[in-house]
């Protein structure tokens, strides 16, 4: 954050931090930290991957992003003039730099975002290039390194972009299967999906001095809980007070620190390489288009997607406690986090579904606004994350299948929320739910919003009712950073890609609910018969399916929605 000043520009900068005036050179040998008030400012990967790792031991994967865009998204401008921009300012492929590497000698795999890259935004190419340098590292047996600059989520790529939180989890989970040593570094800003995944799930997590790090962005907590934020919110010394990360880490330290945890980590005995871990079949294997082809129904045209936003929102639209009266018998709701809390906004518990005992977990709206306000319209806290994360361990310990139901317009972007870690709490549940070993169906019931769905969407089968979205943003929030201003939501609602049918087509849902004419709160009994039969019929050939087969195909599941679209060539040039 050093502004060059006028013909000196390349001799002296200014100091964002105290506006001095710094000789350029002696802040580059500062690591561009001011030596005056020690501001770091921001560094681009290759900078960063300089400054860590071994002079001339950097190995770059050989893994080449191939030109991507997904879902012909169109703001002001198209996604690949977007994406042309950014190659052409950083002099980079993709918004992270993957590759091996020794630090102090010992050799670790790693992947550094750059924020200079479309914000360091987490899209399919960059889930992609993740995943594979966490393959090298398990393959190899050796480290991983994630050094994080993220804004989130990559809007231009929709729901594809939200998949691609999960795909990263499940390589990390798989590294903790093995022993094998994964850590994080956070660097100023992360934020969002890969906040709420990567950032946080790894097993030692460092930020750097002056990192900020959370869900939710302040300006948007500000926004909607109209609050002011504490003192130094969601800074690194915030992060460590809260119990977030482990240590905050001076930029002259960091090395030091990496090579001392490197050398811990190859001192322990490492468990055997687990032969239960299977090793997962090519990703282009199955095309996306099998999804669809798997469903039980042709996917019909939807009708205009802001028109279906509107539906999914629609206060008389069932809720999880209707299905869970309606679709299910026998609810047992089980309460709390056993950590202090219990979310209101996540029911769950154990039910029956035609006769056969279910775990069903749900997001929980309300009719009235009373019901909306009480239930906090369905944001869940990391309290309510933690208490679905509980439901599944034990659906899992007693060997019975996860039903999820979705509808949140996103996880609680609230002050609390931040203080009791949301996105280390949606990033532990999407790691969880991936190599759960019991059958897990999804069905997005009303609204899918970004992290906060995703927390409760990894699953073997994943369903939309015909008048629901499921999305990477709200189209107002989309708008309002892409379009001049929040009355294009109707707009972006359409370039999102958001509705059921563009969804079975693109294979994040497998399969369309369909809903009583003209919706289902016309008709909630017809609507609740639709959901049992559907689920049934998706959760049935699950049953039989062995454990560990079901995991990795779920894996596969996730995974392809970044080799296969993409398109991304091994060994390009
Ligand atoms: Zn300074």
């Amino acid at each position: 954050m050093t502004a060059t000043t006028g013909r000196e520009g390349q001799l002296w900068s200014r100091c964002a931090g105290c506006a001095s005036l710094l000789y350029r050179k002696r802040l580059r040998r500062n690591l561009d930290v001011c030596p005056e008030c020690g501001e770091h400012s921001r560094l681009d990967a290759p900078e960063r991957v300089a400054q860590l790792v071994d002079p001339g031991s950097f190995t770059p994967l050989p893994e080449r992003p191939a030109e991507v865009d997904p879902i012909g998204f169109v703001d002001v401008l198209p996604y690949p003039h977007r994406l042309s921009a950014a190659r052409a300012g950083t002099g980079l492929a993709e918004a992270v730099v993957c590759g091996t590497a020794t630090i102090g000698r010992q050799p670790c795999a790693l992947a550094v975002m750059d924020f200079r890259f479309l914000g360091g935004s987490l899209g399919c190419a960059v889930g992609e290039l993740i995943t594979r340098t966490a393959e090298r590292a398990l393959a190899d047996r050796i480290p991983l390194l994630l050094v994080t600059a993220s804004g989130g989520a990559r809007m231009q790529e929709g729901a594809l972009s939200l998949m691609q939180m999960a795909t990263v989890s499940q390589a990390i989970a798989e590294l903790r299967d093995a022993g094998v040593l994964t850590v994080s570094v956070l660097t100023d800003p992360t934020y969002g999906g890969v906040a709420a995944s990567f950032a946080t799930n790894t097993d030692v997590v460092l930020a750097e001095s002056g990192a900020r790090m959370g869900f939710a962005g302040p300006r948007v907590i500000r926004q909607v809980t109209g609050r002011d934020l504490p003192e130094g919110f969601q800074t690194a010394e915030f992060l460590l007070h809260h119990g977030q990360v482990d240590m905050v880490v001076p930029r002259h330290a960091l090395r030091g620190r990496l090579v001392a945890l490197l050398a811990a980590a190859r001192s322990g005995r490492r468990p055997a390489l687990t032969a239960a871990v299977p090793r997962q079949e090519s990703p282009s294997a199955r095309p996306v288009s099998d999804a669809t082809a798997a469903g039980s129904r042709p996917v019909p045209d939807g009708g205009d997607a802001w028109e279906t936003v509107r539906l999914a929102r629609h206060p008389g639209r069932p809720t999880t406690l209707d299905y869970l009266d309606t679709t299910f018998d026998g609810f047992l709701e089980l309460h709390g986090d056993r950590l202090g809390g219990d979310c209101p906004a996540v029911v769950g518990g154990l039910a029956r579904l035609d006769g056969r005992h279910v775990m069903v977990v749900g997001h929980q709206k309300g009719h009235t606004t009373g019901e909306l306000v009480a239930r906090n319209f369905g944001m869940a806290s990391p309290a309510g994350h933690r208490k679905a994360l509980r439901l599944f361990r034990l659906a899992a310990r007693l060997g019975l299948p996860v039903v999820t139901l979705v509808d949140t317009p996103g996880a609680d972007p609230g002050v609390d929320a931040e203080m009791q870690g949301q996105a280390a709490a949606i990033a532990e549940n999407i790691l969880c739910l991936s190599v759960l070993p019991t059958p897990v169906v999804a069905v997005i019931t009303g609204e899918g919003g970004s992290g906060g769905a995703l927390a409760l969407a990894v699953a073997d089968r994943v369903l939309m009712l015909q008048h629901a979205v499921y999305s990477v943003i709200s189209p107002e929030g989309c708008a309002a950073i892409l379009w001049p201003d929040r009355g294009a939501a109707p707009q972006a609602a359409r370039a999102l890609r958001l509705t059921a049918p563009d969804l079975c087509r693109l294979g994040v849902a497998d399969d369309l609910v369909p809903e009583p004419a003209p919706a289902a709160h016309h008709d909630p009994e017809g609507a609740a018969r639709m959901l049992r039969d559907a689920v049934l019929a998706n959760l049935l050939p699950l049953l039989d399916v062995p454990p560990a087969t079901l995991v990795r195909r779920r894996r596969q599941r996730f995974r392809r929605f970044g080799a296969a679209r993409t398109g991304l060539r091994a060994g390009a040039r």
